[in-house]
């Protein structure tokens, strides 16, 4: 669902064509409104309006439970910016922000804008947080060996992911809290075909320092959250499978933030296992020792 793009050229006045003809009902449109809402991939809405100065203030209004980081571009008519163009920015999850103000030059002119909007989930240049300290993501007492870590020379090049070999049916647990951002399980397939990339089911939960962490490769039906759904490490996220572009069943795991490119980069981590807290190297397996919930949480008042 991501990495989308929307475009649209708006008019003074002109709410596309339709309304244009109906001159009339212009009229009933209080004279703020610039340009109505219009939202794009179920992920945001745009529009404009006049701010008391009488400059245009475009408005975008994110409907996911997550962060986007947006990249917009815009032609413009008898228009200046307030910033320069085009902008990159994040917008938090279900807010709503106006990234710029246009100033009209000549007001008895024409004037316009045409914009193109491209977005992906996640926070731009978010700073993990590098005291966190990650589960593994599956069972406590299980111990599965990473068969690609990371800048691994299959299909990590480049990338701070990492490979769990969890046959498939294998629960999914988070490795770390946060709140589910998109889900994926309708893909049934899984193969060494590239045609099959984008065809992976997946969990992605944004962590509280704006990066996120992805599960990928998860069975047909086999996601067990939701979007917008609050996680805590240990949590079951999903079903480990093999769908998609893969060489047999596994859990692919990274942590990312988004770049400028509206890019992916990813982060490498460190775990929890049973020597303690580790970065993860291929070929070796680990034990997921599980966690010591801290007691005195739990001790009843005036213990
Ligand atoms: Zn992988």
């Amino acid at each position: 669902m991501e990495g989308e793009s929307a475009s649209r050229r708006i008019r003074n006045g002109s709410f596309g064509p339709a309304l244009l003809i109906a001159g009339l009902c212009l009229a009933a449109v209080p004279a703020s409104v610039q340009a109505q809402e219009e939202c794009f991939d179920n992920a945001f809405c745009l529009d404009a309006v006049r701010d008391d100065a009488g400059q245009v203030l475009v408005r975008v209004r994110n409907l996911l439970p997550g962060a986007i980081t947006m990249r917009l571009s815009m032609e413009l008519e008898n228009l200046s910016a307030d910033r320069d163009l085009p902008l990159v920015f994040t917008l938090p999850a279900e807010r709503r922000a106006q990234p710029v103000r246009l100033r009209i030059e000549d007001e008895y002119a024409r004037w316009g804008y045409r914009f193109d909007a491209r977005w992906i989930m996640g926070t731009l240049d978010a700073t993990h947080d590098s005291g966190a300290t990650y589960d593994l993501p599956f069972d406590a007492g299980a111990s599965w060996l990473v068969g690609q870590g990371y800048n691994g020379r299959t299909t990590h090049q480049g990338k701070n992911a990492l490979d769990f070999n969890l046959p498939e049916g294998t629960p999914v647990r988070a490795a770390r809290s946060g709140t589910v951002v998109e889900v994926e399980d309708r893909y049934e397939h899984g193969g060494p075909d590239q045609s099959l990339k984008s065809r992976a089911n997946f969990v992605k939960v944004e962590h509280e320092d704006g990066t996120i962490g992805n599960y990928v490769h998860l069975v047909h039906r086999g996601v067990r959250v939701r979007p917008g759904q609050r996680v805590r490490e240990g949590e079951v996220l999903g079903i480990s499978g093999n769908t998609g572009f893969t060489t047999g069943p596994h859990l692919h795991f990274e942590v990312y933030g988004i770049t400028t490119d509206l890019e992916r980069t990813t982060i490498p981590v460190h775990f929890r296992t049973s020597d303690g807290r580790e970065e993860l190297r291929e070929g070796r397996s680990y034990l997921n020792p599980g966690r010591v919930r801290e007691r005195s949480a739990e001790r009843p008042r005036g213990w």
